[in-house]
C-alpha cells in the first residue's frame, strides 16, 4: 500500500455499518494501516432499524427488540464495546398461535413450528387428526432431489403436509420475514433444514437427532430456554456506543449517497444529495438492497435487485394501566395464522417477555402489521391503524380500554424477501459489481441474513475484504 492515507467510505449508519465501521477503526489500528474512515447516514440518526424510544418509564423497541443468543457476534459486540452487564435474556413463557379466533398454545417441543415430540403434538387441537398423520409421512418420505433451491413452501408442505406449514410454520416464519413462505428460498434462511433432510431423509427425526436434550428442572420438568437477549438500555445503546467509540471517524448524518462513479485518481467519487461528492478507494455498501439499486442505477449494475420484494410492516407499542387488560396474560405473546380474519400479524406481551422495560402496574402489548400480500394497512394514518389494532386485541383478549399511548412505527419496504434462487442472484450480482467496481462491497440485511448478529458478521467480513483489497490489491 502506498504512503497515501487510504479512503474508506462506509455507506449506510445501520447496525452493519456501524460494525464495520468499528472492525475498521479497531483492526486499522492494530494493524497501524493509514486509513480514512467516513460513515454516510441518509438520515439524521444512526441506527437504521434499530431504534429505541424511552417514555414514561418504558423502554419501547420501535424496530428490533432482541437477538438470537446463539449466533454469537452480538454479544460479541456488545462485550467488546463495554456493554455486557446490561444484557438480559427474555422472560420464558408459553407462545401462542391464534387460529379461529382462540389463542392455542404452541405445542412443546416444537422448533420452528416442527414437531420433534409425540406427546404434545398428538395433543395440540392447531392440526386436525389428518393433519397430524400426514405429518408423520415425513418418516417415509423420499429427500427433495437434486441441489436446487426451493421455497421453504414447497419443503415443509411436502415433508409435512399443509395443515402444518399453515396453523404451525407459516405463522411464526411471517413474524421472522413478513413474507410469503411459498416464495422465500430455503437455501437462504434455513439450509440446516435441507441438510438434514439430505443427511436423515426424515427432518423430524433428523431435528430429533441433532437437538441436545432439554434440560429437567428438580421436578423432571422441562426448564424452557430462553433463546433471547436484549440490553437493558434498549439496543439503541450499543448504537449510541460505537457512534462514541468511532471518535476518529468522520459521520455524516443527513447526507444521502444518489450515485457511483469512476473518479479520473483511479478511483471511486460518489455523488452526495448537497450536490458534493466525495473520493473513496474502497466502498462499503450497508444499505438494503433497493437503495443500492438506486445508487447503481445509472450504471446500469444490481438491475436484479429491483425485483426483489421488501415487505412494508410497522410496529405498534400500546401502554396501558395493568388492570385495563382483565384477561389474564400468562406468556409471552402471539403469532397469527393467515387462517384467521385479524390484521396484526403478531403481539409481544412485552411486560412478560421484557420485564425490565416496563413500570410496575402497567402493561405493554407490541403489535405488528403488514406482511407479503396484505400491507395496505400500513400506509394507513396512525389514528386508523391504532383503532384497527384495538379492535383486534378486544377481540382476542378484551382489551375494551383505550391505551395511555401508542406509538406506531412503519417500516417502508423493510423486510427484505429472500426469494427462491436468492444465494446465486447474489453471487452473481457480487461477481458483476467486482469485475467494474473493484473494492467496492454489499453487506447488510438485504443480503446474507437478516438478524442482527448476520448483520454483525456481514460488516465485520466486508470490513476484512476492504483491509485485504487496501493492502494486497493495490
Ligand atoms: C420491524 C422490524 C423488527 C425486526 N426485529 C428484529 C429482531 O427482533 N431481531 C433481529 O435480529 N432482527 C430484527 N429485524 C431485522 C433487523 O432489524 C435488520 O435486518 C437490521 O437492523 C438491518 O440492519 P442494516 O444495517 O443492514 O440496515 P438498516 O438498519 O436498514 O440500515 C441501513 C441504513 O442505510 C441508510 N441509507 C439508505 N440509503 C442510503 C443512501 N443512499 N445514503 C446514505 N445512507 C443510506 C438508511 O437510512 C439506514 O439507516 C427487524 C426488522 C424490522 C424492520
Amino acid at each position: 500500500m502506498s504512503s497515501l492515507k487510504k479512503k474508506v467510505v462506509i455507506v449506510g449508519g445501520g447496525i452493519t455499518g456501524l460494525a464495520a465501521a468499528y472492525k475498521l477503526d479497531k483492526e486499522y489500528k492494530r494493524k497501524g494501516t493509514d486509513i480514512d474512515i467516513t460513515l454516510i447516514e441518509s438520515s439524521h440518526r444512526l441506527g437504521g432499524k434499530i431504534h429505541t424510544v424511552h417514555k414514561d418509564g418504558f423502554v419501547v423497541e420501535k424496530g428490533p427488540d432482541s437477538f438470537l443468543e446463539r449466533k454469537k457476534s452480538m454479544s460479541r459486540l456488545i462485550q467488546e464495546v463495554g456493554l455486557a452487564d446490561r444484557l438480559v435474556p427474555n422472560s420464558t413463557g408459553q407462545a401462542f398461535i391464534l387460529m379461529n379466533d382462540k389463542l392455542h398454545p404452541m405445542p412443546g417441543g416444537a422448533i420452528m413450528g416442527i414437531p420433534t415430540q409425540i406427546k404434545p403434538f398428538m395433543s395440540t387441537d392447531l392440526v386436525s387428526m389428518t393433519g397430524k398423520l400426514r405429518a408423520a409421512a415425513d418418516f417415509v418420505l423420499p429427500r427433495s432431489k437434486g441441489a436446487d433451491d426451493q421455497a421453504l413452501g414447497t419443503f415443509f408442505r411436502r415433508r409435512l403436509g399443509n395443515e402444518i406449514v399453515e396453523n404451525l410454520i407459516e405463522p411464526l416464519l411471517s413474524g421472522i420475514y413478513a413474507g410469503d413462505i411459498d416464495q422465500i428460498s430455503l437455501k437462504s434462511t434455513f439450509p440446516q433444514f435441507y441438510q438434514l433432510e439430505q443427511e436423515h431423509r426424515s427432518l423430524i427425526a433428523g431435528i430429533k437427532k441433532t437437538t441436545p436434550a432439554p434440560q429437567m428442572d428438580r421436578n423432571g420438568n422441562k426448564k424452557k430456554k430462553s433463546m433471547f437477549l436484549t440490553l437493558t438500555s434498549g439496543l439503541q445503546s450499543l448504537v449510541d456506543t460505537l457512534e462514541e467509540k468511532l471518535a476518529e471517524a468522520t459521520i455524516l448524518k443527513g447526507v444521502k449517497i444518489e450515485s457511483i462513479d469512476h473518479a479520473s485518481s483511479g478511483a471511486y467519487s460518489l455523488k452526495m444529495n448537497n450536490g458534493e461528492f466525495l473520493e473513496a478507494d474502497s466502498i462499503i455498501f450497508a444499505v438494503p438492497h433497493l437503495a443500492a439499486h438506486a445508487i447503481f442505477y445509472k450504471k446500469n449494475l444490481l438491475s436484479q435487485f429491483k425485483d426483489v420484494p421488501a415487505t412494508s410492516v410497522a410496529t405498534v407499542a400500546m401502554a396501558f394501566p395493568k388492570d385495563a387488560v382483565t384477561q389474564v396474560l400468562d406468556g409471552t405473546g402471539f403469532v397469527v395464522s393467515r387462517n384467521s380474519d385479524y390484521t396484526i400479524t403478531a403481539c409481544t406481551w412485552t411486560h412478560n417477555k421484557w420485564p425490565h422495560t416496563v413500570p410496575e402496574g402497567k402493561v405493554l402489548l407490541r403489535c405488528y402489521v403488514g406482511r407479503a400480500g396484505d400491507e395496505a394497512v400500513v400506509d394507513l394514518a396512525d389514528d386508523q391503524i391504532e383503532a384497527i389494532v384495538l379492535d383486534d386485541l378486544n377481540k382476542i383478549m378484551k382489551v375494551e380500554a383505550k391505551p395511555d399511548w401508542t406509538i406506531v412505527t412503519r417500516w417502508i419496504d423493510s423486510m427484505p424477501q429472500y426469494t427462491v434462487g436468492h444465494k446465486e442472484r447474489l453471487n452473481n450480482i457480487r461477481k458483476e459489481l467486482q469485475s467494474t467496481f473493484p473494492g467496492v462491497y454489499l453487506a447488510g440485511g438485504s443480503y446474507d441474513g437478516i438478524g442482527l448478529p448476520d448483520c454483525i458478521d456481514q460488516g465485520e467480513k466486508a470490513a476484512n475484504d476492504v483491509l485485504d483489497y487496501l493492502i494486497h490489491d493495490r
